[in-house]
């Protein structure tokens, strides 16, 4: 069952294209497998009130941004920073998959089987954070970033 939440991620993906005028545009990069992510964020009042996403790279890191865009769009920064926690806590430390939080997101926790694909799967989450810290920092200014695993 969580297999076919991944692939169906990866072959209809959520908030998928780009955006002109984003507040935030950050670039994620994971060399050793070759995954690129890129996303947009539309943000008003502390709320991501839109998101896109466009990359490329195996299926996980596809999925896992896909999912991600979904279990953001239209939250307030506050809960996104929650949402990122739990998804980073359940794949890196071992929390429990929190369903509430994640939505998709926990099908994923099976990637923790292959040590190598936890970056794939951590891309877009960690891209979008990166994205989130430098807006912050720039007082609300629209910001272009660019993370690597
Ligand atoms: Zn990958």
């Amino acid at each position: 069952l969580y297999r076919e939440v991944v692939m169906d991620h990866y072959k209809k993906p959520r908030n998928r294209g780009t955006m002109t005028d984003a507040a935030v545009v950050v670039e994620g990069a994971n060399p050793l497998c070759g995954d690129e992510i890129t996303l947009w964020l539309d943000i008003e009042k502390d709320i991501v009130k839109d998101v896109r996403f466009a990359g490329h790279g195996c299926s996980i890191s596809q999925a896992s941004a896909s999912i991600m865009t979904s279990a953001i769009k239209g939250q307030p920064v506050e809960e996104i920073t929650r949402i990122v926690t739990a998804f980073r806590g359940m794949m890196l430390d071992g929390a429990e998959p929190d369903e509430d939080l994640l939505g998709d997101g926990i099908a994923l926790e099976g990637v923790k089987k292959f040590p190598v694909r936890i970056k794939c799967a951590v891309l877009g989450w960690n891209t979008l954070l990166l994205g989130l810290k430098e807006f912050s920092e720039s007082g609300g200014k629209p910001v272009e970033a660019s993370h690597q695993e």
